[in-house]
């Protein structure tokens, strides 16, 4: 593979660039006689201009070697061992370089009949290491005892022409890691490219690889497709090379239905919402988020448990929403303490639906109201109709001052059908007051 080496007065990036602790561990290694580089996302970022999420190092010291030389270090990872070295809550991950196959057992390599890479644990050269990267702009390494940049296979050339891309066949490397096309599609965005002719090729093929990889690991990739700011791009993207079916197969069967119907409609409001929270430095929540994206699949879910069993609404609801759930989770695992109170966003959703009036007060009280509000919010623009009265009724609700509040709900009141059987029994209880000092309006804005 080409290799060019960049001299310390020919690039851009300074040690002044790297975290404290980047540096300490890169001259640790480098003074015990190792070999140490800053490698892939940190020095890309900075040629760009970018400050880089993390640093990664690379060194021809086993994992057991910087063990020894980092007191607080500990060794992680099956398919790929290596190193973290612990600093409070700042970790640079420390690999030894990766070599070649060859004639290896199954406890250091192993690949399934797909091809895909159980394992990696064999050790090896630089040049070695930078073959088994992903993509040319991420081979860069930064030498830290020269300071000087080696680039191979046309990285540093790539990231001047911004171009993705893949080291090696691209079917191949796919087929080995098939969360290559996902990482694709991502620096793509992030990092304002474009994807190669080549590398972009066999993407539409493989896509449906992308069901093999453990619902564990896609969890991690969701979150960083979908919360660092890029939400919408990373959607259409997706959408556009079949990236999004095999993660998310019951929202796009419905989207396949449907291609301008309410599911897309508010597959991009949540999009478009989640980047403008990030943009503006709110929190996100995979709870919300993935409340919002299954909201259609379990409303269809729940229609057809009705049907099949006479469940009441209600109850098929409730029913639907384990279903749902866990058919997601067959591709993405989300944890207990996200779908926990995603079920709850959901449940709250069929009480927004009713309690305009004087009940309305109770929900605000409720500790997912925020969320479940905005959901609704999102229903209203993705649906035209009676969600879009609901929606628009309580948030004059939740907008209007405190003092206004009880006029909206009494108003509202006597005009909204009372679809409640236990409608008498409901009219008994008072509203509880609404709290001067914490109603959610004047609480953080949050999701979670
Ligand atoms: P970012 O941190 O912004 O997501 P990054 O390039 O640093 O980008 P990491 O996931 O931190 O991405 O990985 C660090 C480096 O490890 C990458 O730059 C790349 O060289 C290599 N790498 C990561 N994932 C893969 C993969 N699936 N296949 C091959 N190489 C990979
Ligand atoms: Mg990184």
């Amino acid at each position: 593979m080409r290799l060019d080496i960049v001299s310390r007065d020919a690039h851009t990036v300074s040690r002044r660039q790297l975290s404290e602790n980047a540096l300490k561990v890169l001259y640790r290694l480098s003074k015990s006689g190792y070999k140490a580089y800053l490698v892939g996302g940190g020095v890309r970022d900075i040629l760009l201009g970018m400050e880089p999420k993390d640093f990664d190092v690379v060194t021809n010291a086993t994992p057991e070697e910087i063990k020894k030389l980092f007191r607080n270090s500990r060794l992680v990872g099956r398919r790929f061992r290596l190193a973290h070295i612990v600093f409070g809550r700042d970790v640079i991950e420390v690999a030894t370089f990766r070599g070649h196959h060859g004639e290896s057992n199954d406890n250091i390599s192993k690949s399934n009949a797909e091809g895909r890479l159980l394992r990696d644990n064999v050790y090896g050269e630089i040049d070695e290491d930078a073959e088994r990267r992903d993509f040319t702009i991420n081979a860069l390494y930064y030498d830290i005892s020269d300071y000087s940049i080696r680039s191979y296979g046309g990285g540093i050339n790539d990231i001047e022409a911004r171009v993705i891309k893949l080291i090696g066949d691209p079917d191949k490397r796919y087929r080995e890691d098939p969360v290559r096309m996902l990482r694709a599609v991502r620096f793509a965005t992030k990092l304002d490219m474009t994807i190669e002719p080549v590398t972009a090729a066999p993407i539409k093929e493989l896509a449906p690889l992308l069901t093999d990889i453990p619902a564990a690991r896609m969890y991690e990739e969701v979150l960083k497709l979908f919360f660092a700011g890029k939400a919408q791009a990373n959607y259409n993207m997706m959408q556009d090379y079949g990236l999004f079916k095999p993660l998310f197969p019951q929202i796009a069967a419905l989207i396949e239905e449907q291609p301008a119907g309410n599911t897309a409609k508010m597959l991009d409001a949540v999009m478009a919402s989640t980047d403008l929270r990030v943009q503006q430095d709110k929190p996100v929540t995979p709870a919300f988020f993935y409340a919002a994206l299954l909201w259609y699949p379990l409303k269809q879910r729940a229609d057809d448990i009705a049907l099949e069993s006479g469940l009441s609404h209600y109850d098929a609801h409730v029913a639907a929403m384990g279903d749902v759930m866990e058919q997601q989770c067959r591709t993405i695992s989300i944890p207990r303490r996200f779908s926990t109170p995603a079920k709850d966003i959901w449940q709250l959703q069929l009480r927004l639906e009713r309690s305009q009036g004087t009940r309305a007060f109770k929900l605000l009280e409720h500790p997912k109201f925020r969320a479940a509000y905005d959901l609704l919010l999102l229903r209203g623009e993705a649906e035209a109709g009676n969600i879009g009265k609901i929606a628009t009724w309580w948030k004059s609700f939740v907008e209007a001052d405190e003092t206004q509040r009880p006029e909206i709900a009494k108003s509202s009141n006597s005009k909204s059908p009372s679809r409640n059987r236990n409608a008498n029994q409901r009219k008994r209880r008072r509203p509880s007051k609404p709290k001067t000092d914490s109603t959610p309006t004047s609480k953080p804005d949050t999701q979670g």
